[in-house]
């Protein structure tokens, strides 16, 4: 999932959504493969031909069909639920693999030809998810009765399944139904066009067309609002939670965020008072005193195969796990500069596989990011074997980290061709990206779950980021650091001084850039919640929120600068800036709005959460063992088949509605 937006980046596209919810690898020879009992470490043998996953999607469609056609021959509860994981996994197994390498790729027919497979088989999903047969089903399994006799975990699957399929309308009469399909290929096609016409001069007309068509479509299924109907199954569950979170966060940082300010605005010359320090000079302001500011030559301390170590250094030291850099097999070769790793545990327990492909190329899609290729699950034999279907007793993950290292054009190569790791260097923001994406990566290779629907990263965004950010934060360890930033050539490790400083600038404008996450986040909340539009925000010293109240979507008349002047007045209680047009059209135009609808405060939520566990349990002691492995057993292990506020406060020992007062 990529990163949360930095205000240098608001107005660039830094990022690809994968958006897809379902993950990873099948060919048809691998159904029939004669598996060990013990373990079959997954391979990329998909790649073995540019026509393989376009064959494929008969026979998953067919295997599909054949379990489904399976349940009202189902003796139990439990057996109708596993056959619909089941297709869900036997359909991922297509799906995500096409997405891969539709996004990685470099040969343009493999690009295609996925494409075409993903398309076929995603219209083969939709055309299941509308199956009211299906959703007959879900009702049955959410039963008291049914309830008594799965696990907790199967449970969770059924709501979130059926919660999905009544955001269809499925559960309608059939005329309703039919609108609430249209509405909802119409909004899915509105965000896609706001993705695209981001390079263009005004995407805002597509923004407020999704923004009402969302707002149509959730009042027609009887929310108040999007944001309720998104907000569903997140950890704060509802808008009332995310105002009072970001009411508290805006409390808690205004003060520091304002001295920054005062220091921004000396370097401002020609205007004396705060009021003249604008969102739109203030980030380019920010950026090139941090560039003064940042060490000279510290950058040297980190090329691509140092980051590399590192990512292995943080797996060995902390989690007990090790990277072994195996060679791609003939058949799953797709870039020469990607490497291959299979993950073991401490006892030399397979977990699974990681490739990482870290340079930036052309033909590459996502820039930077994590895909997942396959979920880490126990496939349900029993009903799998009813259909003819043989998979292993126990499915491991494999994940892909992607990184843009030298996407300025310095790519130094060896004589060979290859990409030189040691010499090609990677931008601060680069690292911190890197580290990010692992943190999903590793969430993935941990979160083996039972369920093949609720494994790794298939949570809310208030939840799977924290582990990203958490991973940020070891970046600020010298301790850490110290074991593999060495520099280039003299191969002299960084200095605690060097680290501090870092981390010093890093922290420069702290308090300002997390008063603009709240704005984006206010924004995001505001467009998506009931109309008329209003906004929240702290009043006084004494905790009490204040509303303001602005009217509805059609007052501000059509123009791009209607728009902009409602984003002005949303952040305007908020903000220590002064809002200007130009900054409140750069606010708009974060791809966030199109693909994570009232869900960005989520980044802002697990960065607090992310920000205590380094506190309580990292900070002290970074290369810590013990806490490393109670993260994993504590948490990182459950994936998303768990709730997420228990298991966190519990593992933090505190209460997580406190988390604004938290140091
Ligand atoms: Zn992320």
């Amino acid at each position: 999932m990529m990163r949360r937006v930095s205000p240098a980046a608001l107005s660039g596209a830094s990022a690809l959504s994968f958006g897809i919810p379902r993950r990873t690898t099948i060919t048809q020879q691998r159904w029939n493969s004669k598996s060990s009992p013990s373990i079959e470490i997954p391979t990329l043998s998909f790649l073995s031909d540019k026509n393989c996953l376009l064959e494929t999607v008969d026979g998953t469609v067919e295997a599909c069909e054949a379990l489904l056609n399976a349940i009202p021959k189902a003796k139990s509860f439990r057996e109708k639920h596993d056959l619909l994981d089941s297709t869900s996994n036997v359909l991922c197994l297509l799906l995500d693999p096409c997405e891969f390498v539709r996004q990685m790729h470099p040969d343009e027919a493999y690009k295609r030809n996925a494409t075409h497979a993903f398309q076929r088989g995603h219209e083969y999903m939709c055309e299941v998810n509308a199956r009211r047969s299906l959703y007959d089903v879900l009702v049955e399994l959410a039963s008291p009765q049914a309830r008594k006799e799965l696990s907790d975990e199967e449970n969770k699957n059924v709501a979130q399944l059926k919660r999905d399929m009544e955001g269809n309308g499925i559960h309608l009469p059939d005329a309703e139904r039919k609108v609430i399909t249209e509405m909802n290929v119409e909004k899915e096609e509105l965000a896609m066009r706001f993705l695209m016409d981001q390079e263009s001069r005004n995407p805002f007309g597509t923004l407020r067309n999704l923004i009402q068509c969302r707002y149509d479509l959730a009042r027609k299924l009887g929310f108040e609002s999007y944001a309720e109907q998104q907000l569903r199954g997140t950890m704060l569950e509802n808008q009332q939670k995310v105002w009072h979170f970001l009411c508290g966060v805006t409390h808690k940082y205004r003060a520091a965020a304002e001295r920054e300010a005062q220091l921004v605005m000396k370097y401002q010359g020609e205007v004396r008072n705060r009021s003249g320090l604008t969102d739109d000079n203030r980030a380019k302001i920010c950026t090139s005193l941090r560039r003064d500011a940042e060490p000279e030559k510290a950058i040297e301390y980190f090329s691509v195969a140092n980051c590399v170590r590192g990512i292995q250094c943080l797996c060995s030291e902390v989690f007990g796990v090790k990277l072994e850099q195996v060679p791609f097999a003939k058949d799953e070769l797709f870039h020469r500069d990607a490497k291959k790793f299979l993950v073991y545990d401490e006892e030399k327990q397979f977990l699974g596989v990681i490739v990482l492909d870290m340079f930036a190329r052309p033909t590459k899609l996502c820039q930077a990011g994590h895909l997942t290729v396959q979920l880490g699950c126990r496939p349900h034999t029993k009903v799998l074997k009813q259909v003819g279907l043989d998979l292993p007793e126990r499915q491991y993950p494999v994940v892909v980290l992607t990184c843009n290292a030298g996407s300025d054009g310095a790519l130094q190569q060896r004589p060979d061709g290859s990409m030189d790791d040691e010499m090609i260097l990677m931008k601060p923001h680069e690292v911190v990206t890197c580290f990010h994406e692992f943190g999903h990566a590793l969430h993935t290779i941990f979160g083996q779950t039972k369920v093949q629907n609720l494994a790794g990263t298939r949570g809310s965004i208030d939840f799977v980021e924290t582990f990203s950010q958490l991973f940020e934060q070891f970046l600020t360890s010298h301790d850490f650091l110290k074991l593999w930033a060495h520099r280039i050539n003299t191969r002299e490790p960084i200095s605690f001084d060097m680290v501090m400083k870092r981390n010093e600038v890093a922290n420069m404008f702290y308090h300002l850039d997390t008063m603009d996450q709240v704005c984006l986040a206010a924004v995001d909340q505001t467009l998506h919640g009931p109309q008329p539009l209003a906004v929240y925000f702290p009043h006084g010293d004494k905790g009490h929120v204040g509303k303001r109240t602005l009217g509805d979507m059609k007052e501000y008349g059509r123009g791009m600068f209607n728009l902009a002047k409602l984003v002005m007045e949303i952040t305007a209680p908020i903000t220590v800036l002064t809002p200007t047009e130009g900054g409140a059209l750069r606010t708009l135009s974060f791809e966030h709005l199109s693909t994570y609808p009232a869900g960005y405060y989520g980044y802002l939520y697990s960065l607090e959460v992310a920000r205590r566990i380094w506190k309580k349990k990292f900070e002290h002691d970074p290369l810590n063992r013990a806490a490393g492995r109670e993260l994993v057993d504590k948490v990182l292990r459950h994936g998303a088949a768990c709730h997420p506020v228990e298991l966190l406060s519990q593992y933090l020992g505190d209460d997580l509605d406190e988390i604004d007062v938290w140091g």
